[in-house]
């Protein structure tokens, strides 16, 4: 019995096929599978759909928000009100912010580089006074080192320094970052092992 009540409910109010015609003398269902698989589903068994502006004309339900979106939007070419210290308790001069970090809010040079040290390949800009504008800054550029092999801020006591030029390509960019190689480990651990245990695909 407690089959037919789940079948039941599965079938919509109009009128389909008759259950009891499956049902045995001793009382049981048999065969509700190839009942419901025969069962032919109409336009009217389709519950209506409610239909929104938004999503029939979008870019109309936008329309009155434009001005006020594209302010928003050229607020992010200048300093966004941003103070002219840096929010962090060193108060120095703030004139940095990332791309990639949320927010948009501007450091101090020393602010930002502590801020990614686990994030080497964000975009960083300087707000230059002279141009009104910002420009694109490296992470190495305002002192930022990555060191494989060790945990976060601790230096390795026998590093090396990779090549000059060490470039990512990532997903937001070709960056240029300055790294160091672990040389303190017995046996030593190869370059390319440390630059796979950091998440970095070494390329020839
Ligand atoms: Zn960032
Ligand atoms: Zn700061
Ligand atoms: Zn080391």
């Amino acid at each position: 019995m407690e089959q037919s009540v789940a079948v039941s409910a599965m079938l919509p109010d109009t009128p389909g096929p008759d259950l009891t015609a499956n049902k045995t003398a001793d009382g049981d269902f048999n065969d509700l599978e190839g009942t419901s698989a025969e069962y032919q589903f109409t336009q009217d068994d389709v519950p209506p759909h409610t239909r929104y502006e938004s999503s029939d004309a979008p870019m109309k339900t936008w329309l009155p928000f434009r001005e006020e979106y594209l302010d928003e939007l050229s607020r992010w070419s200048g300093r966004g009100g941003s103070s002219s210290r840096c929010p962090a308790p060193c108060g120095k001069p703030a004139a940095f912010r990332c791309k990639d970090c949320c927010l948009g809010q501007l450091l101090c040079s020393a602010c930002v580089v502590k801020h990614h040290q686990g994030m080497p390949l964000h975009r960083i800009q300087e707000w230059s006074l002279d141009h009104a504008r910002f420009d694109r800054r490296s992470l190495s550029e305002l002192g930022l080192t990555v060191q494989f092999g060790h945990a976060m801020g601790r230096p390795c006591a026998r590093r090396q320094s990779a090549t000059k030029d060490f470039v990512v390509l990532h997903l937001n960019g070709i960056h240029k970052i300055s790294v160091f190689f672990c040389h303190c480990q017995h046996p030593e651990v190869p370059h390319h092992v440390q630059l796979l245990r950091a998440g970095f695909w070494p390329a020839p």
